[in-house]
């Protein structure tokens, strides 16, 4: 007898039985999806300082803007100036974020880090 009732897994069109939530393999594929390098830490303190870094820095700070002195483009996104994979503890330091248009963005990411890792296996 079940010590506790099971139910089908959240995910859409899984039927393995959970306590709760996600069945363990859609809960390891969404943590893993999570843990990307782009995605990995971004969590609600993340959020709230991205934010407020956006209200202050509107502009793109990328090479090639420099926050509007060269060109003005409205920024999207907040980049880490040092990839946090490298620097997990200047994730929430102010002086390492810059903001960014989102094709700004990608571009830089594109050049510094490629597209392969989101891919591995
Ligand atoms: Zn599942
Ligand atoms: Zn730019």
């Amino acid at each position: 007898m079940p010590a506790r009732s099971l139910r089908p897994c959240t995910h859409a069109g899984c039927s393995t039985l959970t306590v709760r939530g996600k069945c363990d393999a859609h809960r390891h594929a969404q943590e893993a999806q999570r843990g990307t390098s782009a995605e990995r830490g971004y969590d609600a303190t993340w959020r709230k300082l991205r934010a407020a870094y956006l209200r202050e820095h509107p502009l793109c700070e990328c090479d090639a803007c420099q926050g509007g002195k060269v060109r003005v483009t409205a920024a999207q996104v907040v980049n880490h100036r040092i990839d946090i994979a490298e620097r997990p503890d200047l994730r929430l330091e102010w002086d390492n974020l810059q903001s960014m248009s989102k094709a700004h963005h990608d571009a830089y990411t594109a050049r510094t880090r490629g597209w392969g890792r989101a891919n591995r296996a």
